[in-house]
């Protein structure tokens, strides 16, 4: 992923002088912006929405409109909208401008057929190559998100979760495999956040993680393989319940 640059503290402050940010400011339920949005806010705000339908396929992004919206300048918008673009959620076209792209459930479904296997592997690696103190790293971590599911913190199981699964890249002791395996989640990621909203899937995901842990706890590469895929095959499914896009 490309750095997240802030948004200039003088766009900030410009805003500020407007009356549009600070405490007295109306917080609707939308209202992630506040002073210092970042380029990453503005993307993982808006990919959410695209993924669960509240921005419907072909609909126009009209710039000067987000800029209002998120109390920037055109400059971050269009980086973010650029990050959008790279992600396949937005079509950027030269005489429309960016429009929420329409991304077919066969898409979807190869991308999350390619992630699966991915997972498999780094997770067989990881179970093969890990070394001990990798192993106590992800057991603990592991152990310790249970308290996140038990409040249900969804925002901090997510953090948990990315966390976890970049530890099987890592574990999987090649470098080039990690590469793709994060490419294609970073890609992924808005489907995948949005599974965490339906009710159980907590649960459900900290239970098939505890099976991958356990797998490779006893260094067992086929049993964390088999672990790890059918742990993504699920997350495809729910997902699925969000994709807007239809062939
Ligand atoms: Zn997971």
């Amino acid at each position: 992923m490309a750095k997240q640059p802030q948004v200039e503290e003088g766009e900030v402050r410009a805003a500020e002088a407007a009356g549009r940010t600070g405490p007295g400011r109306d917080p609707g339920p939308r209202d992630l912006v506040r002073t210092g949005t970042t380029v990453d806010e503005m993307v993982r705000s808006l990919a959410d929405q695209i993924v669960t339908g509240r921005l419907p396929p072909g609909i126009r992004l009209d710039e000067a409109g987000l800029a209002a919206r998120f109390e920037v300048s055109r400059t971050p918008v269009r980086e973010a909208l650029g990050q959008l673009g790279a992600m396949k959620l937005v079509d950027r076209r030269p005489n429309r401008g960016a429009v929420v792209a329409v991304l077919s459930q066969d898409r979807l479904a190869a991308m999350f057929e390619g992630m699966a296997e991915l997972e498999g592997i780094c997770a067989r690696f990881a179970a093969e190559r890990m070394n001990a103190a990798e192993r106590r790293a992800l057991e603990e971590a592991h152990q310790a998100s249970a308290k996140f599911v038990h409040d249900g913190a969804e925002e901090a199981y997510e953090t948990h979760n990315t966390a976890f699964h970049s530890a099987l890249y890592a574990g999987s002791h090649n470098e080039h495999i990690g590469e793709m395996a994060t490419l294609t989640r970073d890609r992924l990621a808005p489907f995948r956040r949005a599974q965490f909203r339906l009710a159980g899937r907590l649960l459900k995901s900290w239970a098939e993680h505890d099976a991958i842990v356990a797998a490779i706890m006893r260094g067992d590469g086929a049993a964390a393989e088999a672990a790890a895929k059918g742990h993504v095959d699920t997350v495809g499914e729910a997902s699925a319940v969000f994709a807007s896009g239809q062939d």
